[in-house]
This record gives C-alpha cells, sequence and structure tokens, in this order.
C-alpha cells in the first residue's frame, strides 16, 4: 500500500490491516517548504485507540514466546526493507517535515545503524548468574517482556525516534502502540507498510493516528497498557509523566534542550564556529540537541561573534528538496509564529540582534515557514531566549569573563540534554566534562548528532527514566526477572530474611 501525496487519508495499522478511522474531524498534512497539501489526518477516538491495545494485548502470549534470537532475524529483515525504501522514506520526510534531503538520509542513516545494533541484541538478552548464599541453589536473573507498550513520538526526527523506541520494544517481547505526531503521519505509515512486509505477526505493531489529548489519553488510562515511552515537549511530558505514574506505568520522558556551547580563549576558531553554525542551524534548530547558547569567554568572543554572524547570514535556507539548500522551513505556521515571537522577545529583553530575526518571504519561499538564521549577541542568562527552548534557527551569544562563569552559565537553566566545550586545554575540557550538568557531553563537536549504539537521553528537566539507544535501551522494555532454584532436597531452616 504506498501512499501518494494529494488527497490520500492517512489509516491506522491495527491487528496487521490497514483500518480506514471513523474519524469525522481531519487535519490536512501539508509540506512546509511549499504548502503543497500532502493528505488527510484522521482524529481517531480513544475507541480506535482501545481497539488497537487490545490488538496488541492479543498478540503479545505468541510475541513473548518467540525466542529472541527469531524475534532479531524479524527486526534484521525490517532492516532489510527499510534500506530498500531509504530513498523514497528521504524524500518523503523532507516533504512532510521539512529538514533537507541531506538531513533527511543522516536521520535514515542513523534509524538503520539502530535496526541493525538493536536486532543484533535479540541474541544477548542477558541475564546473570550469581552464586546463592546456600550449596545446591542455582540463583540467576532473567530478562522478560512487560506487555503492551504505548509509543509516543514527536515529528522533528519522524522516523529515528519511532525506531529508536520501536526496535527494543520488540526485540525484548512487547507488543506495541505507536502513537505518531499529527504533524509526520506519512512517515510512520512508511514505517508500518515496512514492519508488515517484513512478517511482523499481526497485532504486535500498532499505529494509530490522531490527536494526543485523545489518543494519548486512552494509551495512558487503558489497563492493558504496562509502559509509555515519550519522547516531546516538557509542557505534555511532565503532564504525562504524573499521569502515567499515578495509573502505575512504568514511563520515560524524554524532552526539551536548551544546550550550550562554551568557547574558551584558547579554541581552535574554525572548529568552533563550525561546530556551532551546525548545530544552531542544522535541522532548522528544530532538533532536542539544538545548540542554542553560545557562552563565550573575551579573548575570543569578537573573532568568534563576527564570524559565526557571516556564516549565518550566508546559509541558504529554502525547499529542502533543492540540492543548494541549508536550511529548511518551520514545521508549520504555529512552530514559526513561536520562533518569531521568541525573537520579539529577544529584541525587548535588550539582547543586541546582529543578524536574521525575520520571517523570508522571497520568491518561493511566501508559500512556506521558513525564518532567516537569526544570531543573539549579548543575551544575559536571565533572558527567555536563554532560559527557553526556542526549537528554531535562533542563536543566543552570552559573553562571560572566564571559564568559572561561563560552567556556570551553561548549567543555569532548567534543561540538561547535550553541551559541548571547545578548548585545547585537556583540564580545562576535563572540568567541563565532570561538571556540565547534561546527559549527554562533548569536547570540540557540536552538540547535534547520536551514535546507534550509545546512549542517549538527558538529566533535569529534559529527561525521566532509563536512557534511550544502546544496549540501555533494554533495560526499560524489559523486566528483570530473580530466580532461585533449590536442588538441595532439604528444607530451608533458620532464618528466612
Ligand atoms: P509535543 O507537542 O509534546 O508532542 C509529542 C507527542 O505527544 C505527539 O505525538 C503529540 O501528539 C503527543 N501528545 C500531545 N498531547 C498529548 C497528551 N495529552 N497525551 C499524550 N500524548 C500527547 O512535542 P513536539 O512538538 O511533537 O516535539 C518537539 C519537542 O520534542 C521539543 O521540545 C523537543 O526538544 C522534544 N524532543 C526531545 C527529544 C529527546 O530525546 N530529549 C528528541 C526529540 C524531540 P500530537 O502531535 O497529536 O499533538
Amino acid at each position: 500500500m504506498a501512499i501518494t501525496a494529494g488527497t490520500h487519508t492517512y489509516r491506522n495499522f491495527i491487528a496487521g490491516r490497514w483500518q480506514e478511522s471513523a474519524a469525522t474531524r481531519f487535519v490536512t498534512n501539508r509540506n512546509p517548504a511549499t504548502g503543497e497539501v500532502l493528505g488527510q489526518v484522521p482524529q481517531s477516538s480513544r475507541e480506535e485507540a482501545a481497539a488497537a491495545i487490545e490488538a496488541a494485548a492479543a498478540a503479545f502470549p505468541a510475541w513473548r514466546d518467540t525466542p529472541g534470537p527469531v524475534r532479531g532475524r524479524m527486526l534484521f529483515r525490517v532492516l532489510e526493507l527499510f534500506e530498500r525504501e531509504l530513498p523514497r522514506l528521504a524524500e518523503i520526510l523532507t516533504r512532510e517535515e521539512g529538514k533537507t534531503l541531506a538531513e533527511a538520509t543522516g536521520e535514515l542513516q542513523r534509524s538503520r545503524n539502530i535496526l541493525e545494533y538493536i536486532a543484533g541484541e535479540g541474541r544477548r538478552l542477558r541475564g546473570e548468574t550469581l552464586p546463592s548464599e546456600r550449596p545446591d541453589t542455582f540463583t540467576y536473573t532473567k530478562r522478560e517482556p512487560l506487555g503492551v507498550v504505548a509509543l509516543i513520538t514527536p515529528w522533528n526526527f519522524p522516523v529515528a525516534i519511532p525506531i529508536w523506541k520501536l526496535a527494543p520494544a520488540l526485540v525484548c517481547g512487547n507488543t506495541v502502540v505507536l502513537k505518531p505526531a499529527t504533524l509526520t503521519p506519512w512517515t510512520a505509515s512508511v514505517l508500518m507498510e515496512i514492519f508488515h512486509e517484513a512478517g511482523m505477526p499481526p497485532g504486535v505493531v500498532n499505529m494509530v493516528i490522531g490527536p494526543g489529548g485523545t489518543v494519548g489519553e486512552e494509551l495512558l488510562t487503558h489497563p492493558a497498557v504496562r509502559a509509555v515511552s515519550f519522547t516531546g515537549s516538557n509542557e505534555i511530558g511532565t503532564r504525562l509523566y504524573r499521569q502515567a505514574a499515578a495509573a502505575g506505568m512504568r514511563v520515560q520522558a524524554e524532552m526539551g534542550g536548551k544546550n550550550p556551547v562554551v568557547v574558551l580563549d584558547d579554541a581552535d576558531l574554525e572548529l568552533a564556529v563550525t561546530g556551532t553554525i551546525q548545530g544552531a542551524y542544522g535541522s532548522t534548530g528544530q532538533r532536542c540537541t539544538a545548540t542554542s547558547r553560545v557562552i563565550v569567554t573575551p579573548g575570543i568572543a569578537d573573532r568568534f561573534v563576527e564570524e559565526v554572524v557571516a556564516r549565518a547570514a550566508r546559509l541558504v535556507v529554502g525547499d529542502g528538496l533543492q540540492p543548494s539548500t541549508e536550511v529548511g522551513p518551520s514545521v508549520d505556521e504555529a512552530q514559526m509564529r513561536t520562533v518569531l515571537d521568541y525573537i520579539d522577545i529577544g529584541v525587548r529583553e535588550g539582547a543586541r540582534l546582529l543578524t536574521g530575526g525575520r520571517r523570508l518571504t522571497d520568491g518561493a519561499l511566501a508559500a512556506g515557514w521558513f525564518v532567516a538564521p537569526t544570531v543573539f549577541d549579548h543575551v544575559t542568562p536571565s533572558m527567555r531566549i536563554f532560559q527557553e527552548e526556542i526549537f528554531g534557527p535562533v542563536l543566543a551569544v552570552c559573553r562571560v569573563p572566564d571559564f568559572d562563569a561561563a560552567l556556570e552559565a551553561a548549567n543555569a537553566v532548567p534543561y540538561g540534554l547535550a553541551s559541548s566545550v571547545y578548548t585545547r586545554d585537556v583540564g580545562a575540557a576535563m572540568r567541563f566534562v565532570d561538571r556540565s550538568e547534561v546527559g549527554i557531553v562533548h569536547v570540540n563537536n557540536p552538540t547535534v548528532g547520536g551514535e546507534a549504539h550509545l546512549p542517549f537521553g538527558g538529566t533535569k528537566a529534559t529527561g525521566v527514566g532509563p536512557r534511550e539507544q544502546g544496549s540501555v535501551a533494554i533495560d526499560f522494555y524489559s523486566e528483570l526477572k530473580v530466580v532461585y532454584l533449590d536442588y538441595t532436597g532439604v528444607p530451608r531452616t533458620g532464618n528466612l530474611y
């Protein structure tokens, strides 16, 4: 069932079948660069979400009992099909989300690496053998799946994030219901096509397209759902975390970031500028790990700012399908308005706007939601543009006297996802690594990106629950069972503590 753009109405995928939603309300899915209509997004109901949960619950016993290596082999089949679909999926991703074709290809590369790595985990779902205090007693731990797991994902990495949740959930033996973001149903539908074609048993993977407040609500209250893995905003994530915890569900919530780059006097200027530009404007700043703050010391500040401004001003903004484009649009009008509002806030707060700061509407750009790459200088830690996630191509530069002030400013936000330091001083780099309050710290490297076999996630207000990606992803999606096997044949005596 290959979906083509135009008047297509996206469908739910439940119990191994594509099902027309009974919705009477639809949202139009559009290409944010051109306004092109891609399809109609049904506002599915709680009942449809419940049907997906029940299909997942029915499929669970057989999938749980399928050996781990066989589940892993199924994911290797998914990987094969994913590789076949890569060019088509890259184009769909660009048309639906707006990132450039090169960035879309990068996201798909990361997704394929995750599939490849996690599929192998099917053979490594290990427990531990430990000695017992008693003779002739065998004690060990084993991993078991949880049951039905709900996966709620955002629009900004609409392939990689579903994949980094689906793969470990499935390899552990869980069955899943995916609720993709309303803005990216097409990419999610292609993923379902791939899982379907790979021969995933009916009900093991399900997808319901609809509003978070309705479909999400059912996923968080249905008694068959054992766990929820969420990636998205703090506003939704913190509410969802409380709700899931109150219902006794296991919950993982990966949320926003306000990621700093610290540039010290002895930094390699070229390295620091290039990394900052990549981190701030790649994916139009719509990454949880985007560089949104630069904290810079006096010996390099003027040269650094001058070069960053010059490069930001030269970036080619446009439709991500054009090979020359370096920065795509905001994902929709609302996101663009949020970014423009923050630019106004920055100006009103007294930060110095050095480049950008406006919507771009020249020629073909008028049809999309484009914001010029923006740099603010003389931003202070109390300003909202220093504290709050903007999720757009806006960089705030904050000048500080020395390393200690830089570290303090870097940590002076509620978020704790990624950070980076540019320096040639190993001691300063290691002090930053030790004291930066984040889940991912870089040295002489942009704040963005993540390798498939390394854990990913944040601390403080960014993240709750175990990390995603890498082999630690297994921790969230499995239960550790402890086994005592006594072959003494003699009743226990004494104090059974
Ligand atoms: P969002 O608005 O929080 O939405 C995320 C998902 O939650 C969507 O599927 C959304 O559905 C759903 N949702 C909305 N209301 C809900 C509710 N009441 N109950 C259950 N689910 C609900 O976030 P977004 O705008 O899509 O994504 C951008 C955010 O994600 C940024 O803050 C970014 O930093 C963060 N992010 C974090 C990471 C990380 O790993 N830390 C990675 C990527 C993105 P609808 O689309 O239908 O509203």
